[in-house]
């Protein structure tokens, strides 16, 4: 085949490539060739900062040297093994990393290759978990999720999901977890106060869980931000109320921390802010750096321990991907690893967190913006018609769109959700390249609005 023309390119990007949450219809192709470090360079040379991750995942920058060199290094051993009764070396070691690192108690890792994929494993093995434990509770069959959840795309994840624009269509296929409102700290219920939150939601979790405990296998939540939902943050001491609740009330807690993990916070997970160990644990996006698609979800030992049997006991867990573990991506998330240590990634990044908490103090004067939201290096700032009343400009109206298509023009690549901008570079941002993410928001803010 020849070397397509640019023209080509662009053509077959409209019409055969089918882009994930894209309407093709209107689709404007930017296609990237290349990047370095935290810039992304089209195919006509134009550069941008990659001020959303390429999607939350990128954590070093691109074309970092350390994991290059890693991914190369497997490709000269083996680019894939199954991890279907069979292992790797590389795999074995990332697997010995994780449970290291993770909350203590945490202590087996079942990989997978998306967060998708380590949230759906999650659900399964909790069931499991009661159909099989020492005292086993076959009733535990229902889940409980926060309103506007999101943890993923497959059928599963999208039960566990809340955000009716993406899922309602849907709906005929999923089934129900028990929902229990956001602890949404912009957004609070009626009558009452910002220091009330939180207790006012665990209330409403344990008015839940007392009265359908038996029925619930596991709680699966977002640690301290809903990220899709459009960075909906939590009040401080929440997750370590849940994590105290579901404890009495003996559900699993499985914390999807596939935007949140590997230092997007400030710490490697979030659960560590509030000294929370959760029964299962999902990890994806940054686990490769954002290199390559890889997924873990961590288990007890409780949990392990439930499936262990002999064969004709059927307690194996019956879930695997023909991809999971994979060793390319195994050896990107070693490398990943060991770049947080040797660039000591976690004490550089107050300094960056502080300068983005300066820009969007200012942001937040805007008239147009209702609230400004972050935890660590991963910030929201949303977009109202009315500040006082707090309404939403409608979604159709494309607030969102029209601000970061803005930012665009100015050399920075962002991605809203509705009318929230996002702000979630590579954790190996600079501060300069945060100062020119921030102006880019800024300005198009004004301009768009
Ligand atoms: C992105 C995301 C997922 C889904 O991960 P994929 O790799 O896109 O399947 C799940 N949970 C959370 C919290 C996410 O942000």
């Amino acid at each position: 085949m020849h070397e397509p023309t640019r023209e080509q390119l662009i053509h077959w990007d409209r019409n055969l490539v089918w882009h994930g949450f894209t309407q093709m219809a209107e689709y404007e192709p930017l296609v990237i060739q290349r990047a370095e470090g935290c810039t992304l360079i089209d195919i006509d040379g134009n550069r941008y900062i990659d001020g959303v991750a390429s999607l939350w995942c990128n954590v070093h920058g691109h074309r970092h040297p350390r994991i290059d060199g890693a991914v190369r290094a497997q490709l000269d051993r083996v680019a894939h093994v199954t991890s279907l009764g069979t292992s790797n070396p590389t795999t074995i070691k990332l697997a010995r990393r994780l449970v290291d690192i993770a909350p203590a108690g945490l202590e087996h890792v079942f990989f997978s290759d998306d967060g998708a994929t380590a949230v759906e494993v999650s659900v399964k093995m909790a069931l499991q978990y009661w159909q099989q434990c020492d005292d086993p509770r076959p009733e535990k069959t229902r889940y409980v999720a926060l309103g506007e959840a999101y943890h993923g795309d497959t059928i599963g994840a999208v039960s566990m999901g809340g955000v009716g624009r993406f899922h309602d269509v849907f709906q005929p296929l999923l089934f129900e977890p028990i929902r229990v409102a956001s602890p949404d700290t912009y957004r609070t219920p009626e009558g009452i106060a910002p220091d009330g939150l939180r207790d006012y939601h665990l209330g409403k979790l344990e008015e839940v869980l007392a009265e359908h405990h038996e029925q619930i296998a596991a709680m699966v939540i977002e640690p301290l931000v809903q990220g899709a939902a459009g960075m909906i943050t939590h009040p401080p001491g929440y997750l370590h109320g849940v994590r105290e609740l579901t404890r009495r009330y003996d559900v699993l807690l499985v914390a999807d921390e596939v935007a949140v993990g590997m230092g997007r916070t400030g710490r490697m997970f979030a659960c560590e802010h509030e000294q929370v160990t959760p029964d299962l644990l999902c990890l994806a996006k940054g686990l490769t750096g954002g290199y390559l698609p890889l997924a873990a979800t961590l288990a007890t030992d409780e949990i392990w321990r439930a499936f262990l049997g002999d064969y004709s006991e059927s307690k194996t867990f019956f879930h695997g991907h023909t991809y999971g573990g994979n060793p390319l991506g195994a050896a990107a998330a070693l490398a990943t690893l060991d770049v947080f240590e040797e660039e000591d990634t976690l004490a550089r990044m107050p300094e960056k967190i502080a300068r983005l908490q300066q820009h969007l103090a200012r942001i937040a004067e805007l008239p147009q913006v209702g609230d400004v939201r972050q935890r660590g290096l991963m910030a929201g700032v949303e977009l109202v018609a009315d500040r006082a009343t707090k309404e939403p400009y409608p979604w159709f109206e494309k607030r969102g769109i029209r601000v970061c298509d803005h930012a665009r023009t100015e050399g920075v690549l962002l991605r809203p959700l509705g009318n929230v901008v996002v702000i979630l570079p590579p954790l190996a941002i600079t501060l300069e390249q945060l100062d020119r993410i921030a102006e880019a928001v800024e300005h198009g803010i004004v301009a768009a609005t």
